[in-house]
């Protein structure tokens, strides 16, 4: 922000934090997202907190999901919105997971989930051999398509004739738009040592799946030949899925559909310490993204302080690169990494500390 602005903010007494919109949401979300806000408040970053209880509790309360107006209010008042996860065994039709998380990835048009794979601790990775610098790759995952807009239906349900049928949409402008924010992420995030990122692979099942498969491959090919700079590299998923635990140090950055994105980052976080360590963006440029840990809420482990809040903490950090604070978002990293070092962990990841214990400590090591 220009120093007049800035001035200006100031003797109109109009402030200069960030407007954070927070929706823990259920289970373990619960209890991540508040060592996330703590490690932003120990960093010092301008921003201002408002909670939300969208969640299982308030749709079992007074049937609400998300309440009128709720995505376009988030848009229009926020900055950015950090969640936590969405689930709940009280609700088996998980009827508000779907309408909050799923719609406000629609609704709110935010159509490239960024799940950066980032081995921080070699010691996390289960694979033989490989190091922290191995494994430091991106996937961007369409997240507004695919098989998951419930498009589809049965016919001659329960009965030995029943059909079901799933349709997968893939449109010219979707599949085009997050194959260009692909390269476009590429093009202005340098690994984490410091170097260029090189090569964008595009992921799909086009030799089955003829039709959605032919439009990703030629989106890819003309999009690709505007970013010469890149090498373009494609693989099918089933293959990729065979490499990313065969040598991940291939890859660099991975675009790919919405349900072999949701699969693979799966695999991934496997890679870098399991679900616990995970972190991931929904973004459309230039709108309000929203930032959340890759895991979900977790049933069978709410409520017992042993979830792993780094993911959450991450995914804060990667917020606050994206709103412009790197300085901060990297202090945070360092401190996720030093509790890393001194094991100053959950179980999950071989530590011994319960989720407040291991988010104060982060926090604790941010504000030293
Ligand atoms: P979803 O359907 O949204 O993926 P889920 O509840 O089926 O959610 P996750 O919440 O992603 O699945 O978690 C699956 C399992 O992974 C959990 O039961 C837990 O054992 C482990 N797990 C996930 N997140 C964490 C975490 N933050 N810390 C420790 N373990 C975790």
């Amino acid at each position: 922000m220009g120093r007049a602005r800035t001035r200006l903010c100031y003797l109109f007494g109009v402030s200069l934090k960030k407007k954070i919109a927070i929706l823990p949401g259920d289970g373990i979300g619960k209890e991540v997202i508040p060592q996330a806000i703590r490690a932003l408040e120990a960093v010092g970053a301008p921003l201002e907190f408002t909670s939300f209880d969208w969640g299982a509790d308030r749709y079992l309360t007074d049937k609400t999901t998300v309440p009128p107006d709720g995505f376009a209010m988030l848009g229009r008042d926020f900055d950015a919105i950090l969640l936590g996860a969405f689930g709940d065994p009280r609700v088996p039709t998980n009827i508000h997971a779907k309408e909050i998380l799923l719609g406000m990835r629609v609704e709110m048009d935010l159509y490239a989930n960024v799940r950066p794979v980032r081995l921080l601790d070699g010691r996390l990775c289960p694979l033989k051999g490989v190091e922290a610098k191995d494994i430091d790759f991106v996937v961007v995952r369409e997240n507004t398509e695919g098989v998951y807009g419930d498009v589809g239906g049965v016919f001659k349900k329960g009965t030995a004739d029943e059909v079901a049928i799933q349709e997968d949409i893939n449109t010219r402008k979707g599949v085009e738009r997050v194959v260009r924010y692909a390269f476009e992420y590429a093009a202005n995030h340098l690994r984490l040592d410091g170097s260029p990122r090189q090569n964008v692979l595009m992921c799909d099942k086009s030799n089955a799946m003829t039709h959605a498969g032919g439009l990703w491959q030629r989106v890819f090919k003309q999009v690709g030949s505007e970013h010469p700079q890149f090498k373009c590299e494609h693989m099918y998923v089933d293959a990729l899925c065979m490499q990313m635990v065969r040598d991940p140090r291939q890859f660099d950055v991975i675009v790919t559909n919405n349900m072999f994105g949701d699969i693979i980052t799966d695999l991934a976080a496997g890679l870098q310490g399991g679900l616990g360590m995970a972190a991931s963006g929904n973004i459309h440029p230039g709108k309000t993204s929203m930032f959340e840990p890759v895991h979900g809420s977790a049933p069978p482990i709410a409520g017992k302080n042993i979830a792993n809040p780094f993911g959450a903490i991450l995914t804060a950090a990667m917020m606050l690169r994206h709103l412009g604070l790197g300085a901060e978002a990297e202090k945070i990293e360092a401190a996720v990494l030093a509790a890393l070092l001194a094991k100053k962990t959950t179980v999950d990841i071989g530590g011994t500390l319960g989720t407040r214990e291991a988010g104060e400590w982060v926090a604790q090591r941010v504000g030293a």
